[in-house]
């Protein structure tokens, strides 16, 4: 019975269920109403930003580090909101409201009860590295066939998925949803949120350890991703991992996938195509199946197989499958491969960096013909692992690259472990860094540009693919 089933009755009873009224917004949120006239009026949107709200929306009133959402009460009301979901009541301004102790609760309150009303297979993913990539490939295989809504750009924090979910509707046929966290408790409440019935963790790595304090903390708080599991609902991990492949549990169903362990979904016969991307093979109910993921790195093959391993348990074929990991193209600054005149190449990855991305970037850097030329800057929030981690992916990178250029406080770490084996560069701005490689880069070089976010090594890649 994997097959998707494409009811028609169910679409309208779906339908049916889209018509959310205040009512509904008070039995979610367990809240007292005051000045309410009509319970049975219907709901446009929710909406946590002011700015946005239109006729019929109701407004939570979040209280963020910078703003208080009740100083916006009178300006939505004048806007036409329904009604203010609020912690702090304000009975001058005369617009329905209803009372919680903690408006960020109720906001997931809600946008669980909108969550609720529809039963499509969702499926939540976390992991250390690849999170987007993964959840963009899911999503790419699951649309061959299904409307699917899912997180847009990196929204995966306790905001960003009941912001996700709120957006559900009786055409979506699945959801594909991406958990971030950098403290306990965060996944749980996405997961509570979001009520996946299938959870992908693509691998646990040292990202965040700065918070949680140990690897083993970091598989623990990606574990909540299952807290509200049921029996038959489905763990997919990455058996070459060393902390899942340790994963046991009979309280739900867990899934492998893997290159070098055993696994449910194991690729072998693994062709590197370089800048092209990976060839692989894949068993689908004991037949074997090739798959093509067009960007490169092993890592790549292990975020195609948990789109494989989603799509095959929901139930596409093999066809749909195959498309969805072959036309799968990410966006811009994730292992984006641009040329250059003199067939110089820029392997730009400046969107985010931690030590296990570092490495993956680097092995793919050192596939590459020409001089290979990695220019690192810091990675943050390892806290006091980041002497120790820098060191790492510095003596890493001296064995996969000819030339380091470092850049930014941490990144002086690269430099101390790199210098003695290969040519090695150490700047503390991107400005010098910029005018070295200017005017040291040459035919056939290939560049790999790579930093934590907030370093915005774009600077660099943005300027020498312009000024070249
Ligand atoms: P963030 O924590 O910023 O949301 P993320 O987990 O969503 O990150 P991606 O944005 O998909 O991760 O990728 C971030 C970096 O990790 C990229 O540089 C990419 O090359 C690398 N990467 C992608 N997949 C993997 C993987 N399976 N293992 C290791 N590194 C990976
Ligand atoms: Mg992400």
């Amino acid at each position: 019975d994997k097959v998707v089933e494409f009811d028609e009755r169910k679409i309208v009873e779906d339908i049916l269920k889209e018509v959310v009224t205040l009512e509904d917004i008070i039995t979610a949120t367990k809240g007292k109403a005051y000045n309410i006239k009509d319970a049975k009026i219907k709901v446009n949107k929710i909406q946590t930003d002011s700015r946005k709200i239109e006729e019929g929306d109701v407004f939570v009133a979040l209280i963020g580090e910078k703003f208080d959402g009740h100083n916006f009460i009178k300006e939505v009301k004048e806007k036409g909101a329904l009604c203010a979901v609020v912690s702090k009541l304000d009975l001058n301004v005369d617009i329905p409201q209803i009372l919680v102790d903690d408006t960020l609760m109720a906001y997931k309150e809600i946008a669980r009860y909108y969550r609720l009303r529809y039963d499509i297979p969702v499926v939540a993913v976390t992991g250390s590295s690849g999170k987007t990539t993964t959840k963009e490939m899911i999503a790419s295989v699951l649309s061959q066939r299904l409307n699917v809504l899912k997180t847009e750009k990196n929204f995966n924090n306790e905001i960003g998925i009941p912001m996700t979910v709120l957006n559900l509707n009786s055409k979506h046929r699945a959801a594909v949803l991406e958990m971030g966290m950098d403290r306990f408790g965060e996944i749980e409440s996405s997961a509570y949120v979001a009520n996946p019935n299938i959870a992908v963790i693509s691998n646990i790595g040292t990202a965040h350890i700065e918070k949680l304090g140990s690897r083993e903390n970091i598989l623990k708080a990606k574990m909540e991703i299952t807290t509200f599991f049921k029996e038959d609902n489905i763990l997919i991990i990455n058996a070459d991992n060393d902390m899942l492949n340790k994963v046991v549990t009979d309280k739900y169903k867990v899934v492998k996938f893997a290159i070098n362990n055993d696994a449910e979904y194991k690729a072998y016969d693994i062709i590197d195509l370089g800048s092209e991307g990976m060839e692989f093979k894949c068993l689908l109910s004991g037949i074997e199946r090739k798959f093509k993921v067009a960007l490169p790195g092993t890592h790549n093959i292990y975020n195609a197989l948990s789109a494989i391993a989603v799509g095959d348990i929901i139930g596409l074929n093999y066809e749909e499958i195959y498309n969805g990991i072959l036309v799968f193209n990410p966006g811009n600054m994730r292992m984006n491969i641009v040329e250059l005149d003199e067939d110089i190449k820029l392997i730009i990855d400046c969107y985010n960096a931690n030590p296990d991305s570092m490495k993956a970037a680097l092995d793919v850097l050192s596939k590459f013909k020409g001089r290979r030329i990695a220019v690192l800057g810091d990675m943050f929030e390892l806290g006091e692992y980041s002497v120790e981690l820098h060191k790492e992916v510095g003596g890493y990178a001296a064995n996969k690259c000819d030339m380091l250029v470092a850049i930014g406080d941490f990144s002086k770490y690269y430099f101390e472990e790199a210098k003695n084996k290969i040519e090695s560069y150490y700047f503390k701005t991107k400005e010098e860094a910029l005018n070295f490689i200017k005017s040291n880069v040459k035919g056939n070089d290939v560049i790999l540009i790579k930093a934590s976010r907030g370093m915005e090594l774009e600077y660099i890649s943005d300027n020498l693919k312009e000024h070249r």
